[in-house]
């Protein structure tokens, strides 16, 4: 069986529905399920919220693997509804550096087969993306892109059609190479 429709029109039961029975659907896609959350219009916040936390209870394992594969997507989903300060936004991506570290630990990736990406560096000391296991050739990884001083264009609100575009653009480039390694 297959869905036929794009994750981003769906309503919330409908969500509900196929994270239910997502076996059934041959072009189910749990990395595309996760990014149409935040693109949805068609959701509120607490929708938003509701299917997060959903689809978590079964995708658990994957999604703490898109700290890895997809921090932008990541990051996204885990600050929706949240107040955060600078300095609280800090802390999640020290949190996401350090898990990335622990993931590619335990699942004993080479360094070889991890050879597409590498850490981001751009020369800012306080740049929030630091360290972050990014893909090369990148925008982030060329250190070309700089949100510290865009307060909310992570947030659930307030995002301007060319941040939401820059987003999608990255999260098409950190493509699904490392699908390979889990699942
Ligand atoms: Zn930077």
């Amino acid at each position: 069986m297959k869905i036929g429709k794009q994750f981003n029109t769906l309503n919330t039961s409908e969500y509900i529905h196929y994270i239910d029975n997502y076996k059934k659907y041959t072009d189910f896609n749990t990395l595309g399920l996760y990014r149409s959350i935040c693109e949805n219009d068609k959701l509120n916040l607490a929708d938003k919220i509701q299917i997060r936390d959903y689809a978590n209870k079964v995708f658990e394992k994957t999604f703490n693997f898109y700290q890895l594969k997809d921090p932008l997507t990541y990051f996204n989903l885990i600050s929706l509804g949240e107040e955060m300060t600078v300095a609280d936004e800090s802390k999640v991506w020290d949190d996401i550096k350090k898990n990335q570290e622990k993931i590619l630990t335990d699942k004993k990736i080479k360094h070889r087969n991890f050879g597409d990406y590498s850490k981001h560096n751009c020369g800012y000391d306080d740049c929030r993306y630091k360290g972050l296991m990014i893909r090369q050739g990148s925008a982030l990884a060329e250190g070309s892109m700089h949100f510290n001083s865009d307060k909310d264009s992570f947030g659930a609100t307030n995002k301007s059609k060319r941040v939401k575009k820059q987003r999608k653009n990255i999260s098409k480039i950190i493509n699904d190479e490392l699908d390979d390694l889990i699942l």
